[in-house]
């Protein structure tokens, strides 16, 4: 019977009878034997921690992390097979002192008291753990292992031949020990007398069988007389670049003849790449078979589970709850979930949950939010529970080896969940599932993906040893946490006659040269090595020196094949795929006929009998490409967070209610309480989706503007002489524009906008539309103000007398068709700068009126000539008639200039100015 060490026999399977060791041990003794904790035995582990350590322990910063738990007993499992015992370890410790401390490089009292420490709270942690497994009913590791060898020898054993193993561990050799006694076995190891260094782990192997008390016969099988695979490197400019070239390479492969399973892809960290592989593989067709571990959080159904669960235990907001639930797992249409998109995304995910059940009008929907209502109501204590209704909803079975595992994770803590508060449990799931992994099996045939370490267990017609790089083949081993390397030497020198042997460090670096050795023999004809020259962004990368050492050793048999970044297209001997052939000669391209742009469709396309917005307008003469991203594409940034249109819409509104309701008095206190009040009674009324915090520093922001502005109006009341006639005033249509305020007052109109036109400087006439915020009238109504509430700054001269006040003008056009025997006087309200700037006609009476109060700054009142009023008005309309024949001809080239600062297409248009 052929024995193979854990793992590798499944890489085997098909190959004939073959045996994982530990599988093999517990077919002939029915017991199963502890290599590794289970989740619930690192959960009592924690629970033990918990219980013995005080933040003063060696251990005790740590104490209650999950990582430390899961290290911590994998590591007791580990010593638990390499003889030691807690009592030997404090035994151990004390000899360690006496005899091999320099071994150990404890060279003060500080170190050396740090050491008895440590090793008494690990042996004490390690007592406590095993009462605990005891006490839980689960198989303690030294106990599990002293049952199963003493049920080895009352069973018969068939001869054993064991290939691929490079270590034993103390109780590995204790049942080879008895089952020695019993049958014939037969170890296959690799030697070379000429490079004794490169077969380090052979001679290891053998040192431990003779300290067990094992005598060895040694054969010496000389090397059958084969001719060496062909080898070539294929070095390639980055990780993408690798796969890419192998995938390619298996193509022609395949093109020759060779099948798909005789084929090995050997790996050292299959994780790292193993998503890469999926998906360059499934984009050249090319299956692959086997397994990959991967960390539990890449599995999407485990993300898709602990955002449900953490939005049950009232973690995140309705916004997160939209979003899982949009999940296609849930097999929800949008129609089905539109009633959830109107309540408020910023508020608590409990109080979505509760709103949406009285909002949901599908019976799907509906049951589905109830469900969801009872089952938060038992967590986290019944998280066991509503896991597994929760995979169920999934409709996935839990033998997925993913499911399976988060559901172990989650029982083995069913006494934390009923012991914490809903954030501390979601949160300790979190760091569970954080580090915890599955298994993903691929498929049953296709390419073998296979770890280094089980290279030429399987051998192929070909194999490909993937980033042979440096720190990967040979790799770094660290140092283990708990016990170092110099403290593992003393230990084994204190405690080797009982039959301690801790592996060091030392011992898998030496093992390195043969792992290398192993991969030459993968293949029977070719062998490819591969590497990036750079990882993960541009980080250099070095090809391992075995490569190096390789072609020293072989020359001109070693080819290498050297790929450049530059060339993106693969030779045309490469290109087998639909897909390469398709990067090397594009599908022609044939010009569409010109139907998009015949100019009547174009005509068509800009709708020039629509009514025209102001703000669109003005959007069209600052640049084109914004106003085609913005108008006719429709296009809109995110908006998530508090931004400048919040703060601007709540202090149009509150201005609007304010001027609507004023006081009598020019008191500016009382029209200060007054403008607080309306802004205070309007977020009541309608707060904007946003979280608590951002409506707080909206509610500042707008309250700093509106008291600023409750100290000027009264003082402007009096100077000019006016009285509101109209707040929020619209023309043309109802809307101004796409983008309505959030928070906006009923407008002024009672009935239907009046209709304003705006004839241009080429006779044609296009239609207006528009709100404009506060036209104040004069008693006769033979004066008009115009005004503007601004966060930013106002026009300055030279934009106005250029035409480029566009608002501002067609707002006074506007009125003008209103009042034509008025006259207009524009202002625009700065109400960050607490400023009125106006634009006035220089006529005496006018100037009197609206000239600057001895209180306001320098530079609010701007005088105009009706010769330059004339002008900025003749020039807006060249403007505009230049601009509306543009859009005509569909003409969308970036304008590039200040206002870039402020648009949000820069990404679309790539002219942007900033
Ligand atoms: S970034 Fe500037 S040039 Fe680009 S679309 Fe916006 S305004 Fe036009």
């Amino acid at each position: 019977m052929m024995v193979l060490p854990a793992g590798a026999a499944r890489a085997m399977a098909g190959a004939g009878e073959t045996h994982d060791w530990y599988a093999f041990l517990r077919a002939l003794t029915g017991i199963a034997p502890v290599v590794q904790p289970t989740p619930e035995m690192v959960a009592l582990l924690g629970e033990a921690c918990e219980r013995t350590l005080i933040p003063a322990s060696y251990f005790g910063k740590v104490r209650l992390s999950p990582r430390f738990h899961s290290a911590l007993a994998h590591s007791l499992c580990h010593w638990s097979m390499d003889g030691l015992t807690p009592d030997l370890l404090e035994q151990g410790a004390d000899a360690v002192l006496q005899q091999h401390a320099a071994l150990a490089e404890l060279d003060d009292d500080a170190l050396r008291e740090e050491w008895t420490r440590k090793t008494r709270e690990l042996a004490s942690l390690w007592r406590a753990w095993q009462a605990a497994l005891t006490e839980a009913g689960l198989m303690e590791p030294i106990r599990g292992w002293q049952i199963l060898l003493d049920a080895l020898p009352a069973r018969a054993a068939l001869p054993l031949v064991m290939a691929g193993f490079t270590e034993l561990t103390a109780m590995d050799c204790a049942a080879l020990r008895i089952l020695d006694a019993r049958t014939t076995i037969a170890l296959v190891a690799l030697h070379d007398d000429a490079h004794p260094d490169a077969y380090r782990p052979t001679a290891r192997l053998a040192a431990i069988l003779r300290a067990a008390d094992m005598p060895l016969q040694e054969i010496l099988i000389p090397a059958a007389p084969v001719a060496p695979p062909q080898m070539t490197i294929l070095d390639t400019p980055n990780p993408l670049y690798e796969v890419e070239t192998v995938a390619r390479e298996i193509l022609k492969l395949q093109q020759e003849g060779v099948a798909l399973d005789e084929i090995a892809l050997l790996v050292r960290q299959p994780d790292a790449l193993a998503e890469m592989l999926a998906v360059i593989f499934a984009r050249y067709e090319i299956p692959l078979q086997g397994e990959v571990g991967l960390p539990l959080e890449r599995s999407w159904r485990i993300r898709w589970l602990m955002d449900g669960i953490r939005l049950l235990m009232g973690v995140g907001v309705g916004a997160d709850w939209l979003h899982w639930l949009e999940h296609p797992a849930h097999r929800l249409d949008y129609a089905t979930l539109r009633p959830l998109h109107r309540l408020r995304r910023c508020q608590s995910a409990r109080s979505w949950l509760d709103a949406a059940l009285t909002r949901a009008a599908d019976p799907n929907l509906h049951r589905l939010l109830q469900r969801l209502h009872e089952w938060r109501q038992g967590l986290p204590a019944s998280l066991p529970q509503v896991a597994r209704r929760l995979i169920l909803h999934l409709g996935a079975p839990t033998q997925e080896s993913d499911l399976a595992e988060w559901l172990q994770l989650v029982d083995a803590y069913a006494r934390q969940w009923r012991r914490r508060s809903a954030p501390e449990a979601t949160n300790l799931l979190e760091r569970l599932v954080s580090g915890a992994r599955y298994t993903q099996r691929l498929g049953t045939s296709g390419v073998r993906l296979l770890p280094m370490e089980h290279a030429d267990l399987v051998e192929t017609q070909v194999a490909f040893a993937l980033q042979v790089l440096e720190g990967t083949l040979p790799r770094r081993c660290p140092d283990d946490p708990f016990l170092r390397e110099g403290e593992r030497n003393a230990l084994n020198a204190a405690l080797g006659a009982q039959g301690v042997c801790l592996p060091t460090r030392a011992d898998a670096q030496a093992a390195e040269p043969m792992l290398f050795q192993r991969i030459l023999h993968a293949a029977r004809e070719r062998l490819y090595f591969s590497y990036p020259r750079t990882q993960g962004g541009d980080s250099d990368a070095l090809p391992s020196f075995y490569l190096e050492a390789l072609k020293a050793r072989l020359g001109d048999a070693v080819r290498t094949r050297f790929y450049s970044l530059e060339a993106i297209t693969p030779a045309p001997e490469d290109a087998l795929h639909p897909y390469d052939q398709s990067l090397r000669e594009p599908t022609p391209y044939a010009e569409p006929p010109p139907i998009l742009r015949h100019p009547d469709h174009r005509a068509r396309r800009a709708d020039l009998e629509r009514p025209f917005s102001v703000t669109e307008l003005e959007t069209l003469l600052r640049c084109p490409f914004e106003h085609f991203a913005r108008y006719v594409l429709r296009l809109r940034p995110l908006a998530r967070e508090l931004s400048l249109r919040e703060v601007g819409s709540l202090t149009h509104a509150t201005l609007c209610r304010a001027m609507r309701q004023r006081p009598r008095s020019h008191d500016p206190q009382e029209w200060v309480q007054r403008l607080v009040e309306h802004l205070q009674a309007l977020l009541a009324e309608r707060a904007p989706d946003l979280p608590d915090w951002q409506v707080e520093v909206l509610r500042a922001l707008a309250q700093r503007l509106a008291r600023r502005f409750g100290w000027r109006e009264p003082r402007y009341l009096q100077q000019f002489g006016l009285e509101p006639h109209a707040c929020e005033w619209a023309f043309g249509s109802a809307t101004d524009d796409e983008d309505e305020r959030a928070i906006a007052e009923p407008l002024h109109n009672q009935r239907q906008p009046r209709r304003v036109v705006y004839r241009l400087g080429n006779g044609r006439e296009i239609a207006l539309c528009g709100v404009i915020d506060r036209i104040d009238l004069s008693p006769q109504r033979d004066v008009a103000l115009v005004l503007d509430y601004k966060l930013g700054s106002a026009p300055a001269r030279s934009d106005f007398l250029d035409g480029r006040a566009v608002q501002g003008l067609l707002y006074v056009h506007a009125v003008r068709s209103l009042l034509p025997n008025a006259q207009v006087v524009l202002a625009y309200d700065r109400l960050k700068a607490g400023k009125r700037v106006r634009f006035v006609p220089n006529e005496t009476q006018l100037v009197q009126r609206f000239n600057r109060g001895n209180w306001e700054d320098n530079g609010c009142v701007v005088l105009l000539t009706q010769g330059q009023w004339r002008q900025a008005e003749n020039r807006l309309r060249h403007l505009l008639t230049q601009a509306i024949d543009g859009l005509r001809h569909a003409t969308i080239a970036p304008t590039p200039g200040d206002h870039c600062r402020r648009c949000a297409f820069a990404d679309l248009c790539r002219a942007a100015q900033r």
